[in-house]
């Protein structure tokens, strides 16, 4: 089956290019036209105590549009949801399944709405709720023209029903993707998040370990580097 366009779903700005943006650059350069829709405006991170609080949504909208540049990504959808509280909702629901129906992707990544007890912290509570409601969202919602029926109604917007749904970050997987090629591009995405990380070496590096280490789980070559992934059909 032929991707032609695909749809990024994450929580906050920069989750895409821990989890993914070197798959990501991979599929840009294939001719794969990716957009990212980011829930909420990542308020709650940083590390600069003096940095005015208030300006933070605009830094992080700024930091990730960079960003997705970055990795051949041109079209950056933000909801403008609060970071931290998230809740899967009959709204954020609607919100995604709008962003679907009007992308139309055949691919759908997004965070697991699985927690992984051995790593809390990609199993972050707004990328549980987002990940969830984007899962609804991709089924049955956005393929059911009776579904959220202002949204075809109103917005005329057609049903659209995503072919594959990734997961980034889930308890376990089933797919790498080899990133070798990829992953300077994905290192300076990482590098546009300039608000959120003081020690960005020390990011690479870490990077460079769980990709390597992903790449031998996989059987890759020796030198190799892969982001791995829980994939599965939609009905
Ligand atoms: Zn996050």
């Amino acid at each position: 089956m032929s991707v032609e366009r695909a749809l990024v779903i994450t929580a906050h700005p920069d989750d895409v290019d821990f989890g993914a943006a070197g798959t990501v650059a991979a599929w840009t350069t294939s001719g794969i036209e990716v957009s990212y829709c980011v829930i909420t405006d990542g308020q709650a991170g940083g590390f600069d105590p003096e940095l005015d609080r208030s300006t933070m949504p605009e830094i992080r909208r700024r930091e990730q549009c960079a960003a997705a540049k970055e990795v051949g990504v041109d079209d950056v959808r933000f909801l403008g949801y609060v970071d931290g509280e998230l809740t899967v909702d009959r709204e954020l629901v609607r919100d995604l399944v709008r962003v679907i129906r009007q992308l139309r992707p055949q691919r759908v990544l997004l965070q697991s709405p699985e927690r992984d007890w051995d790593r809390l912290a990609p199993s972050h509570p707004d990328h549980l709720a987002g990940g969830e409601a984007a899962t609804r969202a991709i089924y049955p919602a956005a393929g059911n023209r009776f579904a959220f029926v202002e949204l075809y109604d109103d917005e005329a917007l057609e049903p659209w029903s995503p072919d594959e749904l990734w997961l980034m970050e889930h308890p376990t997987s089933n797919q790498a993707v080899d990133v070798t090629d990829h992953f300077e591009a994905k290192l300076a995405a990482l590098s546009c998040h300039e608000s959120q990380h003081p020690d960005p070496e020390r990011i690479h590096r870490i990077m460079r370990d769980k990709l390597t280490a992903t790449a031998v789980e996989f059987g890759l070559p020796a030198g190799h580097l892969a982001e791995k992934f829980s994939v599965h059909r939609v009905p």
